[in-house]
This record gives structure tokens, sequence and C-alpha cells, in this order.
């Protein structure tokens, strides 16, 4: 629980504070707005590390991306982040093709470059992050009216975070942001990080897998990294998901014999599993954030269709909003 004091700063003579909630992509960039616009706000994320579902997991001296797979880039906005990125060397552009498995076998589809960090794709949450307040391990547990964060008054108050996550911490008082998030459906799902002793494949990037009873997708973790690692990354459909709510690694034997029979491969070494309870948003919303009149606010990818951009888009624009209430 947080037990931190409120970060205050007197701008005109009068004292701003904000409070975000969620150190994801969302949080950050809402982070980042606010101080852009001068405004005094601390990151509160319960996890021991920033990223959220823009998670690389380290799995013996290796990180490999276990939540989103890659990102696109079509606003602006974003593309000017991204720009900073690649010329800090964080991030490039992986493949604009990957394979299509479905019950007629293979084929592929192109599209929009997807784009991949060497460093994993936290890292470029971290970038994000440097230099603002963040404080790792620090779990909220109660938003009131006020807006109070644990008990503690502050002038406006983020959620960045799936909107079941969100709708555990709200103060039933708060019945606007409340109706915000409690509309919100979402989806698990199983990711499989398998490991092998070397790269059996060939002119191998990714699969996207239709109706497969435990596929969605397979990517090359070595790929998209850069450094070559005879890693295979699998995710499972929600379907699949939903059977193992206790304990995630009963799948990995499953997962593991669906990998090796797609693409004919010999038995991965290790497999470690990693479930996410909150994945995917199954409705999302039009509007690109939610900031009520009590100064209580909610980002995230469901804020738009569900991906990396959505997320920082919401929280960029949520914060930017807040800043102009604020001034
Ligand atoms: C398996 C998977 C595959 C994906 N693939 C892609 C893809 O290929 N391309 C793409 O663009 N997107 C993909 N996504 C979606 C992408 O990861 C998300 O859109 C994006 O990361 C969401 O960021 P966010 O900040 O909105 O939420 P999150 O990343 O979920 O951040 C929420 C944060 O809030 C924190 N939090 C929650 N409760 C509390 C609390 N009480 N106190 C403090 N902190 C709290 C959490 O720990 C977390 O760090 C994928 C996601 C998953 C799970």
């Amino acid at each position: 629980m947080w037990r931190g004091r409120t970060v205050t700063v007197h701008r005109a003579g009068v004292a701003v504070s904000v409070v975000v909630v969620g150190a994801g992509v969302a949080g950050t960039a809402c982070a980042r707005a606010l101080v852009d616009s001068k405004v005094a706000v601390r990151v509160l994320e319960r996890g021991h590390v920033p990223g959220g579902r823009m998670a690389s997991k380290r799995y013996g001296d290796r990180r490999a991306d276990i939540g989103a797979g890659y990102f696109t880039v079509s606003d602006d906005r974003f593309a000017a982040v991204v720009a900073q990125w690649r010329e800090a060397g964080l991030a490039r552009e992986w493949t604009d093709t990957l394979a299509v498995h479905d019950g007629s076998g293979w084929s592929s589809t192109t599209g929009p470059a997807r784009w991949a960090a060497p460093g994993g794709l936290r890292s470029l949450v971290e970038h994000l992050a440097s230099g603002l307040d963040v404080r790792v391990r620090s779990a909220v547990e109660w938003v009131e009216p006020g807006p109070r964060v644990d008990g503690t008054a502050v002038d406006a108050v983020v959620l960045a975070m799936p909107g079941p996550q969100a709708a555990r911490l709200l103060d039933p008082r708060l019945t606007a942001v409340r109706d915000a998030v409690d509309g919100q459906g979402w989806r698990p799902a199983l990711v499989a990080t398998l490991e092998y002793p070397d790269r059996s494949w060939e002119d191998f990037k990714g699969v996207f897998v239709n109706d497969h009873p435990v596929l969605r997708a397979v990517f090359d973790d070595g790929s998209r990294r850069g450094d070559g690692a005879p890693v295979l990354v699998a995710h499972t459909g929600h379907e699949f998901a939903e059977s193992f709510v206790a304990d995630a690694p009963e799948a990995a034997a499953d997962i593991e014999g669906a990998v090796r029979e797609l693409l004919t491969l010999p038995a991965a070494a290790r497999v470690h599993v990693h479930r996410w309870t909150f994945a995917t948003p199954t409705t999302p919303n039009p509007a690109p954030f939610f900031l009520g009149d009590d100064l209580v606010g909610v980002a995230g990818d469901a804020w738009g269709s569900p991906k990396v951009e959505t997320a920082w888009l919401s929280g960029t624009l949520l914060g930017r909003a807040l800043a102009e209430k604020l001034a």
C-alpha cells in the first residue's frame, strides 16, 4: 500500500498534485504529459518494475517479451516518440510480414511495420519514465471522493490500467468513473516462452494462428529482439487460457506440444508460462479516456483499439486534458 506523502508544487500560489496509478505505457505517458505541462506528478506502480503489459521477463540470462509482441505506429504524435526511441537505439522496425496458419494451411500477411525493442519492450516504458517520480512496489488500495488516494488528499488521480483492476480501487461514491469502467469486458491469455538448444527453424519471424484450440500466435523472440537466441514466444487464445485459472504452468506441455506440431520442431528444452488475467479488452471505448468532474480519470488500451499506441495516446491525451483543467 502507498504510504508516501502527496507530491505538491506551488504554481501561481496554487498547490497542484496528481497521482497516476499504474506505470504501464498509458500511466507513464500520462505522467510525462503532466510534467511537460509543469504539473507535479507521482506514479505509483504495484509491480517491481514499470512496463505493465509491455513486459520483458528475465529467464536465465536473457529477457523475453511476454506481453505485447510488437507495436505499430499510425499516429503522428506517437511516431515522434518512436523516433526518439529509434534514435536512442531502443526500438527498430522488425518486419511488415508475418505468416498466417489456418485450416487451409500456410499463407502470409503484409501490413504496417511491426516495431520491436532490442532490450525488450519494457525498456521503452523505462525510457518514457526516466526523470519521472515513479514508485514501484507501491500498490494503491483505495480511491475515494476528494479525491483521496489511500487516505491522502490529491488534486487529481489517474487510474491507468484495465477497467476491472481500476474498479477494485474505486469507492462506490465515485459513480461516474465506476460507470466508465464497469462495462469493460476483458479476456485472459497465456504466454509461453520456449527455449530451444539451437535454432532449428529458418525464415520464420512469427505466425498468426487461426482456428486452433490452443494457439493464437507464435513469435521468434530472437528475431524480433535481434540477438538470434533460439527462443519462441507462444500466445494462446482466451478459451484455452480460461481453463488454466489457478495453475498456468500446468498448460506448458499442451502449448509446447502445439508449437512443436505446428512448426515441426524438436522438443523445447525449457518452457515458462505467464498468465495475463486482463490481456485484451473486448469492448473498446470510442472515447480516448475518461475524466470526471471529481478529477478521477481513467486511461489505457481499452480506450480505442487495444494496442500499445492506443494506451500511449490515451495516457497522453488524459494528461494534457488534466493539465488544462488544473491550470
Ligand atoms: C499477451 C499480450 C499480447 C499483446 N500483443 C500486443 C501487440 O502485439 N501489439 C500491441 O500494440 N499491443 C499488444 N498488447 C497490448 C499492449 O500490451 C497493451 O495495449 C499496453 O501495454 C497497455 O498498457 P496500459 O498502460 O494501458 O496497461 P498495463 O500495461 O496493463 O499497465 C497497468 C499498470 O497498472 C499497474 N497496477 C494495476 N493495479 C494497480 C494498483 N492497485 N496499484 C498500483 N499499480 C497498479 C499494473 O501493475 C500495470 O503495471 C498485448 C497484450 C498482451 C497481454
